[in-house]
This record gives C-alpha cells, structure tokens and sequence, in this order.
C-alpha cells in the first residue's frame, strides 16, 4: 500500500543518532539544547521540546494556566489532542466553526463564543496553512485569552514572512513520522513570552526547580531542588533530539519536495471532474503536510474505499472532533459545526511525503481519474 505519508530517513539521519548512542548522554544532555535551538532557528521564537506533539499541547495549556471553569475556544477540523488536552486540565471546550476555503478556525465564528472566561483560542495550521492569527489575536486581546497554534502541520511555514512559531503566544510541533520531519516520537512547545515558555520548561521536568534564586528555601544544599507546581515527564531523550537536529538540517529541501509534488498534483488533478482542490492564500508560504481534496457528488466513501483497493493509502483528516463518544457524552451534538462537518463529508488527503516518485503520483492520479470518470 503506498502509504499518504511517510518519514524520510537518511544515512546523515542515521549517523546522527548512532553519534549520541556511543555518547555519555542518552538523555538529559547537550542534544536538547541543540535541537530546541535548531528549532528556534526555523520558527523565530524558543522552543522546549517534549515526547510528542499531544504532550506538546498538554504543556502549552499547562502554560496557558487553563483549569476548571475556563472555556478553550478551538476548531473541531484537527486530531482530538488539540482540544483534549483542555479538557484534562477541567476546562470546557467550545467548538467554533472553520472557513471553508482553508478548513482553518473562522475569526468571525471565533469572536460569536468568546466570552470573559475564555482563557485560551488554539487554532490549527491545516495541512500547513497558516491559521488566520492576526485576526484571532485582536479577538484574544480583547477577552485577555492566550492563543495557541496547534502547528503539527505547519512547521516551516511562513505569513506575511513571518514564521509558524512566531503567530501565536504558543505554538506546539509534531515529530510523528508522517509530519513534516520526524523523531519517531517527538513535539515542542514554542512560545514568543519567556514566562509561558518557562512553564511549559518547569512542567515538561515534573515541576521541578533548580536555580538558586527561583527557590523558596534557597540555603539547603547543592542537591536541593522544590516542586513548586504539578508537572509530568515529557523530556525528549538526546537520542531523539539528534535525529531531529539531523532533520530539520533537511527541512528546506523537505519544504522544496513537497512543493513541488503539490504543485505537480495542482496541475494534473486540475481537469478532473467532481473535485475541489487545496488553495493558498496570498501571502502565505507553506510547508505542505497535507494534500487534501474534495471529493464532490457524495461520492468520498466511494472513492476511498476504491483507492484503498487499488492499494493507494489515501486517509481523511479529520474526524469533526465533537464526534468522538467521549465528547458526545459530554452533550455536544453533530451539526453544530456545519462548515466543518461539510469538509469532512468530502475530505480525502491524497499520498504526500518526500520519497513520493513522480510514477507514484501519476498513479495516483490514474486510479482518481477511473473513479471519477475523465
Ligand atoms: C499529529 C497531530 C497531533 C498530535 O501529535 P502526536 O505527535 O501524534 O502526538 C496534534 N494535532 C495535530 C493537528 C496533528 O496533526
């Protein structure tokens, strides 16, 4: 099956991570450093990292201090760990609808929820296009509410020349291997303020604090250290930093493929009947995670499950969140997000990922043309 996306590891990936196993830190150590700092380098503001892109989240609203009787104001087009991570801190989640052009929170549908309580908006780069931050920041400023962009997508991307990581108070990654560059497992956290960045740092660490002059009984000893808030685990051992480093050394030639193979798709899926394709925005420039079609005529289920035969791992991104038992028990209830529910009714993410061949793409577009019929 080809798969719709992919990791593409080479031999300096591989050297990377062989270098810090014969090392003296597995974890804990300078790789850390060195790949938050990589990090920061392609999205302008400093980054933590962590073990995946749903504890990354986890970690911005610990940052954002979101707790019972909060409200989230969130896009219900993404994987369930944008807003689950609110509702494991007590907070209610409020779905707010998407633009149809991009499958991108609405500004307009953002600012009809918004209420004093709202304590964070977390926007999603769908399929690396850049949310409409400008907007949803004036919307935040305004109710005193911290915005996050949720850029598992979007990693290299830019608006208006300014870099995914930059756009939102805090920006959260993926590393998963079918994102934009991969550490097996892997997130961060990137912020643009240096006190919600270092409670993301503190809360990644089990809470724990080392220096002399943040303790509250700071005479006690060279060991001594305090838990002063609740945090967990989320440390990304060196091992994975270093093939992240490794990565992201690759991530303009990444960026350039993926381009390139949307562009390709753009012109070869261009007079095929019965589909509406991506577009872009002006003013964007983005990392392309994802290739997603609509499949008109309410044919998308029979035109995944005929692709799926002809061995083409085509997927759907996204499930409308609000769908999922665990928040239908919670009382939310399908229509409520009708943009949305519209896109997903015709979604289908096409194979994209460095590695693709121009012959894997072109049968790609063979097995679509059959379906639909040109
Ligand atoms: C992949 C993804 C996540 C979760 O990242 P993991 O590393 O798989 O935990 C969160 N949000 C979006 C939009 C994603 O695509």
């Amino acid at each position: 099956m080809l798969p719709y996306g992919r990791q593409s590891i080479d031999q300096s990936d591989v050297d990377a991570v062989v270098a810090a196993l014969g090392s003296d830190w597995l974890t804990t150590g300078p790789r850390v450093a060195q790949f938050e700092a990589d990090i920061e380098a392609v999205a302008g503001a400093p980054a933590v990292t962590v073990t995946n892109g749903t504890t990354a989240l986890h970690a911005a609203y610990a940052a954002a201090g979101v707790g019972p009787g909060d409200e989230v104001v969130t896009t219900p087009m993404t994987f369930v760990a944008t807003a689950s991570g609110a509702n494991l801190f007590g907070a209610k989640v409020i779905f707010a609808d998407v633009e149809d052009e991009t499958a991108n929170l609405d500004p307009a549908a953002v600012e009809a929820v918004v209420t004093p309580r709202t304590k964070a908006i977390t926007a999603v780069d769908y399929a690396g296009h850049p949310a409409e931050y400008d907007a949803l920041r004036k919307i935040a400023e305004r109710v005193g509410a911290v915005t996050i962009g949720d850029a598992a997508h979007a990693i290299g991307s830019t608006y208006h020349g300014r870099p995914v990581g930059t756009l939102a108070d805090l920006t959260t990654f993926s590393f998963f291997p079918t994102k934009n560059l991969t550490t097996a497992e892997g997130g961060a956290v990137a912020s643009t303020r240096a006190d919600l960045l270092a409670r993301a740092r503190t809360f990644r660490n089990i809470g724990m604090v080392r220096d002399q002059d943040k303790l509250r009984h700071p005479d006690e000893g060279g060991w001594f250290y305090e838990v002063q808030s609740f945090g967990l685990n989320f440390r990304l051992p060196d091992l994975l930093c270093a093939l992240g480093s490794s990565q992201l050394a690759r991530l303009a030639g990444f960026k350039a493929e993926r381009q390139r193979l949307t562009a390709r798709y753009d012109e070869l899926l261009g007079d095929v009947p019965g589909l509406r394709l991506p577009v872009q925005r002006e003013g964007v420039d983005p990392m392309r995670h994802l290739y997603p079609v609509r499949v008109l005529d309410g044919r998308r289920r029979e035109v995944y499950d005929r692709m799926r035969e002809a061995g083409i791992g085509v997927q759907v991104n996204y499930i409308p969140v609000y769908w999922h038992p665990v928040y239908e028990d919670l009382g939310y209830q399908r229509g409520m997000c009708p943009v949305a529910e519209a896109f997903y009714a015709e979604q289908l993410s096409l194979p994209l990922f460095v590695g693709l061949t121009d012959a894997d793409q072109d049968r790609v577009v063979e097995a679509l043309r059959n379906i639909l019929g040109s």
